[in-house]
């Protein structure tokens, strides 16, 4: 059994498919006539691009390491260059009008196969210097798409050293059960990601991927992050059960989901759901959200070489605003970092992106791209209750340039006749310590704050939130984020603005009673947890909740929190 980070729930048992880092499975294609030479064109600009990088590769460990060691890319160079691997590539894509890709890759696969076949070491060396640079080229001419999960024929538990975001949005249309990774934390977009498409998931496992064969059997145990490979039938039987039991407790969860979110001394707060694709918008509304909390609007920005344009997106927010009705929507607005739109906007890539150009830092370098996204979210204002949110704030001087822009934007669509809600609800998201500890600031040029604790961790605790290997530092609990959660609350309480909470600590039940306890308005959550949280809501008091608030702020430590919280019977082993 190998213990990890249960990253989205359910339990699954199915055979692994181990994928390589570099792992492609690239999909044919037919062209039409008029496309032939275009792909041609590809290829040789792609050839060109990997000749620039091994120039310059070579020219730098000559530099460093001496021709020597520099021979290895004088050879693939002269791979290249190899009139038989082109020319044999573009008859191949003439002759049979198939995509470039896939010509490439067979014809790197047949030359792998001849080289590696032969008797002498260096030949078969060679062949492994093919191989490298076919990926090469491969992922110039694929982009950043990479095709790994396609064509799949039977279910698998996907087994890998990490997953993009992107990775894991391709899984709902395969044949996947569940994924597990050597990689990533709770809170990773990854692990977001496929909670919000029900694939139970186990991350930062370190070495699954020695550990498993292609083939082998596996438990995944997404409720309390355990891998078992190749159980015995013992073992097998055990979690047959241990899953009926689960179903069974989420079917009596399921009986709440028309009523209202109250405690038994009547404060009612509102359970809405978090969201990264539009479709999800009917599976909140059957987990009973009462709203979407947070749509986190990058996704429709990603696996694209385009951006998404005002109608298109205007489409996107009419739909969901319509299906939401009366509920509201709120909409956050591009919190990507320039290293995911390098070739849209002509950003670089950053060496530390966390702390870089990223969400509102972006659209305010570039407001071509955030005035398309605030007139798209007016223009789609009048069809529901749409709301627009800010994402990594970090001074007040961000809302309000922000805000200016939106009321720039609302002047101009005044003057072209478009419809729009003029007194659109404007919130800013608080997930820096810098602006938690501003909120009283912020708050004054808000309508309302969401609390975006998944960050909020990450800046105050200074630990990558998809880290495996500081996972053990990433704590809700700690008490410098209990604290700025409280300070945020009361600051946005004294200016008569709602607070919200939207990041992974609102789904989890242990930590109800003290949301509650503070005075938190609204929980926002991947929508499965909002039954299980709404149970919490309706078993506790007001005067439990606010006492107990009282009693863990005063505690120094998490340990001593949690001490507390399994004292009085909230924090039990398997809470689910
Ligand atoms: C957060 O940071 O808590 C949040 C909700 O935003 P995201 O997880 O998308 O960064
Ligand atoms: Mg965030």
């Amino acid at each position: 059994m190998q213990r990890g980070i249960a990253a989205s729930p359910g339990i699954v048992i199915g055979k692994a498919l181990v994928l390589s880092q570099e792992d492609f499975c690239i999909k044919k294609r037919r062209l039409l006539e008029e496309e032939v030479e275009e792909e041609i064109a590809r290829f040789q600009e792609a050839l060109n691009i990997t000749k620039q990088e091994l120039i310059t590769i070579r020219d730098k460990v000559n530099t460093r390491l001496g021709t020597k060691h520099a021979s290895i890319f004088e050879a693939y160079l002269l791979v290249l260059e190899d009139p038989m691997l082109v020319g044999e590539t573009m008859e191949k894509v003439r002759k049979e009008k198939i995509n470039i890709e896939y010509a490439f890759s067979q014809t790197i696969a047949k030359f792998v196969h001849v080289f590696t076949t032969m008797g002498d070491e260096y030949l078969r060396e060679r062949g492994h210097d093919i191989q490298d640079l076919g990926k090469r080229v491969l992922h110039i001419l694929l982009g950043e798409k990479r095709q790994i999960l396609t064509h799949l024929k039977e279910d698998v538990i996907i087994v890998a050293n990490d997953l993009t975001p992107s990775d894991t949005v391709q899984m709902r249309e395969e044949k996947i059960l569940g994924f597990i990774t050597n990689m990533g934390g709770k809170t990773s977009h990854t692990a977001i990601m496929a909670q919000s498409l029900g694939i139970p998931a186990v991350v930062g496992l370190k070495d699954i991927t020695a550990k498993v064969q292609n083939g082998d059997q596996i438990i995944l145990d997404g409720y309390e992050g355990f891998v078992i490979v190749n159980p015995s039938d013992e073992i097998l039987e055990e979690y047959e059960k241990r899953n009926k039991k689960y179903q069974e407790i989420q079917r009596q969860l399921n009986k709440l989901k028309d009523l209202p979110a109250v405690t038994q001394d009547g404060r009612e707060v509102e359970l809405v759901a978090n969201i990264e694709i539009p479709d999800e918008v009917e599976l909140a509304l059957r987990q009973g959200a009462k709203g979407i909390g947070l749509f986190r609007t990058e996704f429709i920005f990603l696996n694209r070489a385009d951006l998404p344009g005002e109608e298109e997106q205007t489409k996107v927010y009419r739909n969901m605003a319509k299906k939401m009705a009366p509920y509201a929507v709120i909409i956050r607005t591009l919190d990507l970092g320039g290293d995911k739109l390098t070739e849209q906007l002509g950003t670089t890539v950053e060496t530390n992106p966390f702390l870089g150009l990223r969400a509102i830092r972006l659209c305010l370098k570039h407001p071509d791209l955030f005035k398309t996204q605030l007139r798209a979210i007016l223009q789609a204002s009048t069809s529901g209750n749409l709301k627009i949110m800010y994402p990594m704030i970090s001074t007040v001087e961000e809302v309000i340039k922000a805000n200016r822009i939106l009321e720039q934007v609302k002047e101009e669509l005044k003057k072209e006749h478009i419809d729009f809600n003029p007194n659109i609800e404007v919130g800013a998201m608080i997930e820096t310590p810098s602006a938690a500890l501003t909120a009283d600031v912020i708050a004054k040029e808000v309508d309302f704050m969401s609390i975006g604790t998944n960050d909020l961790i990450q800046y105050t605790i200074a630990v990558d939130r998809g880290n495996e290997k500081v996972a053990y530092l990433y704590e809700p609990m700690h008490p410098s984020i209990l604290r700025q959660i409280k300070h945020v609350i009361e600051a946005g309480h004294r200016e008569g603005k709602w607070v919200g909470l939207c990041g992974e600590m609102a789904s989890e039940p242990e930590l109800t009673l003290i949301l509650l306890g503070m005075g938190l308005d609204e929980f926002s959550m991947g929508s499965a947890s909002i039954p299980k949280i709404k149970k919490m809501v309706r078993e506790s008091t007001m005067n439990q909740a606010k006492e107990m608030v009282n009693t863990i702020l005063e505690l120094p430590t998490v340990d001593a929190i949690k001490k507390f919280l399994k004292q009085n019977k909230i924090l039990v082993e398997e809470n689910i």
